[in-house]
């Protein structure tokens, strides 16, 4: 697995305690809306180091390895 990738992404098949990334390599993409998400929505504490997410579908990540939990 790539070392070092801290994830938020929990509901990932590949999304490992602890928030780390376990496939054996990911594709990250630029996500215009990510920079605006981060300002608007999780502003000040809510977007800690440890948080967890959920996402629908690969292309509301910047990660275009995410593959939703079965
Ligand atoms: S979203 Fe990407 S970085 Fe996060 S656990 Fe899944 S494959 Fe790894």
């Amino acid at each position: 697995m790539p070392k070092g990738v801290t994830c938020s992404v929990a509901n990932c098949n590949f999304w490992k305690e602890g928030n780390n990334c376990g496939a054996d390599e990911i594709k990250i993409e630029i996500d215009q809306h990510a920079g605006a998400n981060l300002n608007e929505e999780f502003a000040g504490d809510e977007l800690g180091l440890y948080h967890q997410d959920e996402a629908k579908q690969s292309a509301a990540t910047c990660c275009q390895t995410f593959k939703p939990k079965e």
